[in-house]
């Protein structure tokens, strides 16, 4: 016996890449995580609180020093108020964010549009939910967002919008305008929009993230997620944290009741701890990154390589069109981990048809 969505997936191809990498003592630029950056004070306040405790259940919710501290943080950076009592969720990963969203919101039925490149753990929720994930296509090198494709794919299911910004795996940091131009939509169909916005610290040369739920006429249609993973270079904490009008928010709070219920509480008291950083953390996180990103871009560049633009997140992208003309990107991602030593993700594992292959993704978070 086996549930028809879960069984006709394989293994996450980021998982395949670190264990490939692993295999052959390759440098993993693979799989989307740092190394050597990791937030020591945030460290060490987890230290703190778990030698302290408490050790039992904490709230479902969240611990109310984290759920403050995300909506503090959601005042300072973005300028959104937040009621941190009913307006914030603490969840075990943005994975769990995501999975509560669709879940505690979305019927049998219910479409969503799905930017593409989209996250893999997206399309195969949405469908155990029962939902119908509806893809729309962002074309490189640019990734401009295709307004009319948009109207095109809307009909009367739509009920969501399923938005990454900045964009995983190519690096997307989506515009005002194309925000502004998604609020409209949201108002005018009566959609929501789940925004995994795990990278919101991540954005290079001056770029601004902009949230969604930051413009007001989209505030109470947003459901807006983020990663402590991302934003304190620990992503095997699995800490995450939902923001949304108390209405949206209830049903989304049931679902992470019967998920998980809770998230260990040392590791929520040191991301409170962690939010509370003053600017010179987060500003020295992005110059770090940027300049790993501008380390691994020249020297690509300098051999000849083709990059595409990347203005946040981890990754950068290649294209391997001219090095490669039968453009497989996952044969040639298993040769680069095997004869040259370096783990890399093929894109097109970020489509569903697998019908984009010519580029990959390297993580240089590292
Ligand atoms: N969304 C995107 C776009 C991601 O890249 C990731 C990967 N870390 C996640 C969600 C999952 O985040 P978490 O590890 O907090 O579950
Ligand atoms: N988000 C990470 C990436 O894009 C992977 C997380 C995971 O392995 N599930 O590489």
């Amino acid at each position: 016996m086996v549930n028809s969505v879960f069984g006709n997936t394989g293994t996450s191809v980021f998982e395949t890449m670190s264990r490939l990498a692993a295999e052959h003592r390759a440098i993993n630029l693979g799989q989307g995580f740092p190394e050597g950056i990791e937030a020591a004070e945030v460290i060490a306040a987890a230290e703190e609180a778990l030698r302290t405790g408490p050790h039992q259940y904490p709230p479902t919710l969240g611990l109310p020093a984290l759920r403050q501290a995300v909506a503090e943080t959601n005042r300072r950076f973005w300028g959104i108020e937040v009621d941190w009592q009913s307006e914030v969720l603490v969840t075990s990963g943005a994975t769990e964010a995501l999975a509560d969203c669709f879940f505690g919101l979305l019927e049998p039925g219910d479409e969503v549009l799905v930017f593409q490149p989209a996250y893999d753990s997206y399309g195969v929720i949405l469908r155990r939910a029962g939902a119908v994930p509806v893809p729309v296509r962002l074309e490189p090198p640019q990734w401009e967002l295709p307004r009319q494709r948009i109207l095109d794919a809307i009909t009367p299911r739509t009920r969501a919008i399923l938005l990454n910004t900045p964009m995983n795996p190519n690096g997307k940091v989506f515009t005002r305008e194309e925000l502004e131009f998604l609020a409209g939509l949201l108002e005018r169909h009566d959609l929501i929009a789940v925004c995994d916005e795990v990278y919101e610290h991540l954005t290079f040369d001056g770029r601004n993230h902009l949230p969604l739920m930051a413009l007001p006429e989209a505030r109470g249609r947003c459901l807006r997620i983020g990663s402590a993973g991302k934003t304190f270079s620990v992503t095997g904490w699995k800490v995450g944290y939902v923001t949304a009008s108390a209405e949206r928010l209830a049903p989304v709070a049931r679902a992470h009741q019967y998920l998980t219920f809770a998230t260990p509480p040392h590791l929520q008291a040191a991301v409170a701890f962690g939010l509370g950083l003053g600017d010179h953390y987060f500003a020295g996180l992005q110059s770090i990154l940027q300049e790993h990103r501008d380390f691994l871009e020249t020297g690509l560049r300098e051999h000849g390589f083709s990059t595409l633009e990347c203005g946040g997140t981890y990754f950068l992208c290649l294209d391997i069109g001219d090095l490669d003309p039968g453009s497989d990107d996952f044969a040639f991602c298993r040769r680069l981990v095997a004869e040259s030593g370096v783990a890399a993700v093929p894109v097109s594992t970020f489509y569903g048809e697998r019908d984009m292959r010519r580029l990959i993704r390297l993580c240089f978070a590292k």
